[in-house]
């Protein structure tokens, strides 16, 4: 049966969203994201009634403007889904959606952006009280693009242990102010490192349910084998209580998600693993955010579908290439990658590392691309030759 395993869970503790309970033997909840913009309930409505039909748990919108928060009583008038909302930077309107929503996701690498004298605690126990008044859940949402800097500057380049360290800190804070009705997520794009600091945070905390996922995992089918590595090994351990697939597929196929999560969890229950890829970390990775309302261009996954077209000739080359749907997240999340887009309403960024190339129309920069990749090859096929 979907959502169960052969295998024992950790014994975590239940946590209900609106009308499902994860943690606490429920069975493993899956979970999809809108892509569309909050503020337009219409087309919101829609994009929920979709995940709904395609098998939905629980639906994740985001809210970061007070004209999205605006948006969530039409909304919640109109659907009985589990709703839970992604505040993204603006933790002070949760007091605004925790009435219209049953759980409420904070990055901890996110509080510090906004009012950055009050302490962290304090933002916290905010969020706690706007949750525990409405009988909202809460998810500490920990992502490698986005930790804390204080905990990202004391482990060095070991993000997984900055991962760790913020969700283990955010969960006894929430113990401290009584509130327990919480799970966490711990992402990364990088299947290896999502299971390394899952497995680490659970072994810590094997009492709190744990939301799955890998971040940024690109284009289908690429993106759900990516997925599927993280989650036969940590759900194969008993780890994990929710999960989400993200993929970088258009609006109206977003119902993917879910059926690709439904699929990984019917193979685990069955004992069908797919072994690893022998080339995993070896050849070319395009890494792709799965959109949201913050998306700032329609074109984005059509970027996304061209990058990796143009780019298939590299196919042997380990190279990472990261195609980012926004400004917000953009930048910082193409830092590691050997070749970063980002993209804005008329133009795409581009970047080597942490360096920006330059911005380039959406015409223009798959061109521009293609000749950084080949610079790139040609210096590490001249260095492979000198050594
Ligand atoms: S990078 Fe931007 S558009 Fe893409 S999922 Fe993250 S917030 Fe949304």
């Amino acid at each position: 049966m979907p959502g169960t395993t052969l295998f024992p869970r950790n014994p975590t503790r239940a946590v209900r969203i609106g009308r499902t309970t994860i943690g606490g033997g429920h069975p493993i909840a899956v979970q999809s994201m809108c892509a569309t913009k909050t503020w337009d309930v219409e087309a919101t409505v829609r994009q929920i009634q979709d995940l709904e039909r395609a098998g939905a748990d629980v639906v994740r919108i985001a809210v970061d403007s007070p004209k999205d928060a605006a948006a969530l009583p039409a909304i919640r008038a109109r659907t009985r889904a589990n709703l839970a909302v992604d505040l993204q930077e603006n933790y002070r309107l949760a007091a605004q959606v925790a009435p219209h929503v049953d759980k409420i996701r904070y990055n901890p690498g996110h509080l510090h952006h906004h009012q950055k004298a009050r302490p962290v605690r304090d933002k916290v126990a905010f969020l706690a009280e706007a949750a525990e008044r409405r009988g909202c859940a809460i998810r500490v949402g920990v992502n490698c693009g986005s930790i804390d800097p204080e905990k990202a500057g004391r482990f060095g380049g070991d993000s997984v242990a900055g991962m760790v360290e913020s969700a283990l800190e955010h969960s006894a804070l929430l113990d401290g102010l009584g509130f327990t009705r919480y799970c966490v997520s711990l992402k990364d794009s990088d299947p290896i490192k999502v299971i390394d600091a899952n497995r680490r945070f659970a072994a810590a905390r094997p009492d709190v349910p744990l939301h799955l996922g890998v971040t940024e995992a690109g284009l289908p089918p690429e993106g759900i084998l990516k997925t599927r590595i993280a989650f036969e090994q940590l759900v194969s351990r008993g780890i994990g209580d929710t999960l989400r697939v993200s993929l970088t597929v258009p609006n109206h196929r977003k119902g993917e998600e879910i059926a690709a999560g439904r699929q990984i969890l019917d193979d685990i229950a069955r004992g069908r693993f797919r072994s690893v890829p022998e080339n995993l970390g070896k050849s070319l990775n395009i890494i792709s955010c799965p959109s949201c309302s913050r998306v700032e261009n329609e074109a984005f996954v059509d970027l996304a579908e061209k990058v990796r077209e143009v780019t298939a000739y590299a196919r042997d080359h380990a190279i990472t290439i990261a195609v980012m749907g926004c400004r917000v997240n953009g930048p910082g999340e193409t830092d590691d990658a050997d070749l970063g887009l980002w993209c804005a309403p008329t133009h795409v960024n581009l970047k080597r590392k942490s360096e920006t190339i330059g911005t380039f129309g959406y015409d223009e920069v798959l061109s521009r691309l293609k000749s950084e990749l080949d610079r790139l090859i040609a210096s590490r096929q001249q260095a492979q030759g000198a050594a």
